[in-house]
């Protein structure tokens, strides 16, 4: 991944969260406090707003930019979690070029800040099954994104019937139940922008 399709795969994520902002924060109105698109948006507006101002020679750069932008403009539950995974990311891919391996530091970071498991009706259910198709298919960039992003959508569905173990939408305790996750359906919306500008060669 170089510093262009980075950009390109923030730049298509911020605009999928405007289009999507008011879905967002209905899913989080039924089991959290309603805020999650407005969270996302103004976060995802205010890191395009950063790039456009920042040198960004790598991918890692943007990355990183974007996780910190996040962490200081997103309230919530979210802007940490998004702030670190994309922080890791970045800072995983200045060590090495693996894509693979930098969505493994994210989803390390994303578990290490929020103590989710897979099956606690979070992001991490859509995060982890993503970072693991990912990963399988990893030598060919566009096969993997695509994979991912299939993988991700489908734990963001598998949330519906469990009960929320961790976040706001776990005071609900079985009331939860029957509502679909509303950071597993935007970490799905962030791998569907990745497999949306990934080419065949963007992994290396
Ligand atoms: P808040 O819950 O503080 O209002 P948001 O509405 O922006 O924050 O985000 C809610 C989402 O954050 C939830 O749908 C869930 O996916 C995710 N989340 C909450 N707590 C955790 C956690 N401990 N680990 C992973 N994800 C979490
Ligand atoms: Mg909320």
């Amino acid at each position: 991944m170089d510093a262009v399709l980075a950009r390109a795969w923030v730049a298509g994520i911020a605009s999928a969260v405007r289009d999507r902002a008011d879905e967002l924060t209905r899913l989080d109105a039924a089991i959290g406090d309603g805020d999650h698109g407005v969270n996302l948006r103004r976060g995802f507006d205010a890191v395009v707003a950063a790039l456009e101002a920042a040198e960004t020679p790598a991918a890692g750069d943007v990355l990183v930019k974007t996780g910190t932008t996040l962490v200081s403009k997103v309230g919530g539950a979210s802007g940490p979690l998004y702030g670190s995974a994309f922080r890791a990311m970045g800072k995983a891919l200045r060590q090495e070029s693996s894509v693979a391996r930098a969505l493994e530091a994210a989803l390390e970071a994303v578990q290490k800040l929020g103590k989710a498991a897979p099956g606690d009706k979070t992001m991490v259910d859509a995060l982890a099954p993503a970072v693991e198709a990912y990963s399988a298919a990893s030598d060919d960039a566009a096969r993997a994104a695509r994979a991912a992003a299939a993988a991700a959508a489908d734990g963001m569905r598998a949330t519906i019937p469990l009960q929320a173990r961790k976040g706001r939408a776990s005071y609900l305790g079985a009331r939860s139940v029957g509502h679909q996750d509303p950071g597993a359906t935007s970490t799905a919306l962030i791998f569907a922008a990745l497999a949306a500008v990934t080419g065949p060669d963007s992994g290396r």
